[in-house]
């Protein structure tokens, strides 16, 4: 009998989940915001949602997440700074670029106002954003990336009202541009230097960091631009040292090493009279997508703890053995913070092929040799002979694709030589099973008998890195944890891309090809999650085909456990991709309408259709870019 447990070992939640995700007794997934038991059940969520006609797919937030992520990763920190006595303080600086969206990046700074937890930009635009929200004046304001003049000036009158801002000099002409507008204004703000590391991280981000890295001042140019500092006394002014060696670390020596490498120049800078304050360790804190806790790329090897611990007593051990201050530690953690807070539910409209059964192609007893032998297998197979009759059933359908391209055989024929092919696969997984058979020529076969779940969402929107760069989030079905998943399935999307397509999965051991979910019943929404999805794939996702954002709800759950939406966002209409594109509104409305005049005047037209048509086009133009629901 299937339980609840079996889903939860199937999809890893416990694994990954980190204690946020959970299966109900009726079989649901949850979602448990503060990590307690109070949990949401989404299959509610998606009754509530359905009768507040907010339509799929629907990207769900969860801000009480946010909080405490960063409450966590503060509390790691300061373990750790009481465990190794670091005679100094621990700041997180988020890093915009991860997730730009108002909400996210307010609900993470008033979480974050007790640590003095800062703002990481890196172009002007999220440095204007930045400038527009609310912090104190202990938390940081770090403008990374490469500037040109108008950014350095944002800087600098961000400065000037009040802000605590850090301008890290990425590139050597940046020193000089500030030499400038120091003497054009009379003051300048703190400076920081991004370091070329020797270390590189691990896994799918490894280039961020080393020799080629595109970022960091080499030892030669960290020089140049003291000399510069220091020729205009500005050198007071540099406090403050950054590197970031790439995001998603797998593994944590790596880290370790480049704290090592970093903090020696920390005590190099101090010795030769740079008086630097800050030691920030950049982003790469990683997220365990599959719960495998290895260095794969989609896990990580260490754990948040162990993340900071290493950060803190490798620092340490270097201050201590070259008699330097401990200076206070930042880091640009992103993904970690973000990651678990946002999901995205989608309905799966239908599949390819369908479901087709030998019954549906009856055999008249006249079809060709090959196709009763074909039929014969599928009666006599049976868990001894298996194996034989498959390599049997193997011939006659290469036979079979051979007499069609010879026009020996009818389309009719074919049809049901695929059919009885399937059915003879599908038994013969069934016994492989029974016999513990795990030859690789009968693992294929799932792959060769899964179904494509045509899934109303787009992959290029809503989870861009599947298709960039080929990460791997769960995904998990939210109803009907408690029946078995009878069915292989790989994940399309509604892209007119061949790309649209998952068919990769997490898998504790290994990356599987193909995703256990339920048969689609002809009533009701069957609902697939995709989660884990909050660190980067909201900015970087675009509007391939014109599917534009998605409808969002933001979600928090009380004292006694019930679940309350704080904030619903329409996504994008028609109207609005379509003037993103340069084709405004009342453009479209009027092109249209000229159009229908003009068949109406030419006869083409009835005007009571004509009419018609102009009212349902222009109530199209406000609808969602996505598909209706299949009930609809
Ligand atoms: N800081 C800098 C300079 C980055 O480039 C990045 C991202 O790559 C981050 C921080 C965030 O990294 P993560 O999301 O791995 O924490």
């Amino acid at each position: 009998m299937w339980k609840i447990e079996d889903a939860d070992e199937l999809y890893g939640i416990e694994l990954w989940g980190n204690g946020y995700f959970s299966i109900n007794r009726l079989g649901h997934l949850t979602v448990r915001p503060l990590r307690s038991h109070q949990e949401v059940d989404l299959c509610e969520v998606m009754a509530h949602i359905k009768k507040r006609k907010i339509r799929t797919p629907v990207l769900l937030r969860f801000p009480q997440i946010l909080e405490d992520r960063v409450a966590y990763i503060n509390t790691c920190f300061s373990n750790s700074i009481s465990e190794f006595q670091y005679d100094g303080r621990y700041h997180l600086a988020f890093p915009f670029k991860v997730n730009q969206r108002r909400e996210v990046i307010e609900t993470i700074l008033r979480a974050g106002r007790k640590y003095n937890v800062g703002l990481e930009v890196g172009s002007k635009a999220e440095m204007l954003a930045a400038l527009t929200l609310s912090q104190n004046r202990e938390q940081l304001l770090i403008c990374n990336g490469f500037k040109d003049e108008e950014y350095l000036r944002m800087a600098f009158y961000a400065a000037a009202v009040g802000k605590n801002v850090v301008i890290v000099i990425d590139e050597v002409s940046e020193a000089h541009r500030i030499v400038k507008l120091n003497e054009e204004m009379g003051f300048c703000p703190t400076l920081g230097l991004r370091i070329k590391l020797y270390m590189r991280g691990s896994g799918k981000w490894a280039d961020t960091g080393g020799e080629y890295a595109k970022f960091g001042l080499s030892a030669p140019e960290i020089l140049a631009c003291i000399n510069t500092l220091k020729t205009h006394n500005l050198l007071s002014k540099l406090k403050f040292l950054h590197f970031h060696i790439g995001s998603q670390i797998t593994e944590i020596k790596r880290i370790q090493e480049a704290v090592r490498e970093a903090a020696r120049m920390y005590a190099k800078l101090i010795k030769i009279g740079v008086s630097i304050q800050f030691f920030d360790v950049g982003g790469g804190l990683g997220v365990d997508y599959d719960g495998s806790r290895t260095s794969s790329e989609a896990s990580m090897n260490y754990t948040e703890q162990e993340y900071a611990n290493n950060v803190v007593y490798t620092l340490k051990d270097i201050c201590d053995l070259e008699d330097v201050p401990y200076p206070t530690i930042i880091s640009e953690s992103g993904r970690a913070v973000t990651a678990y807070h946002a999901l995205l539910i989608t309905d799966v409209l239908g599949s390819v092929p369908g479901e087709l059964s030998p019954t549906d192609f009856p055999l008249n007893g006249e079809e060709p040799h090959v196709i009763s032998e074909l039929r014969d297998c599928l009666q006599d197979i049976n868990v001894k002979n298996y194996v034989e009759y498959y390599h049997d059933a193997l011939q006659q359908k290469d036979e079979m694709i051979t007499l069609f391209r010879l026009g020996q055989i009818t389309l009719e024929d074919r049809a049901k030589g695929e059919v009885l092919f399937r059915e003879i696969c599908r038994k013969v997984l069934r016994f492989a099973k029974a016999n513990e058979d795990t030859s690789e020529e009968f693992e294929v076969l799932f792959k060769l008998l899964s179904q494509k779940y045509i899934t109303n969402f787009s992959i290029f929107q809503s989870t861009p890195d599947v298709w960039g760069i080929r990460q791997l989030f769960p995904i998990v079905p939210i109803q009907n944890l408690n029946k078995v998943p009878e069915r292989h399935c790989t994940i399309a999307d509604v892209t007119c891309d061949s790309h649209g397509v998952i068919n990769k999965f997490i898998d504790l051991k290994d990356i599987k090809e193909v995703l256990e979910l339920h048969k689609i019943e002809d009533d009701g929404a069957y609902y697939i999650a995709v989660l884990l999805i909050g660190a980067y794939q909201e900015t970087i996702g675009d509007i391939h085909n014109l599917f534009g954002t998605t409808n969002e709800v933001v979600i928090i759950v009380d004292d006694k456990g019930e679940w309350h939406i704080t904030k619903t966002i329409r996504g994008d209409t028609l109207a609005d991709v379509l003037s993103m594109m340069r084709y405004p509104q009342g453009e479209i409305a009027d092109s249209l309408a000229s159009c229908i005049s003009g068949a109406v005047q030419s006869g083409l037209l009835r005007e009571d259709m004509a009419e018609k048509m102009r009212t349902d086009l222009m109530q199209m133009l406000e609808s969602y870019t996505y598909l209706s629901p299949k009930e609809e």
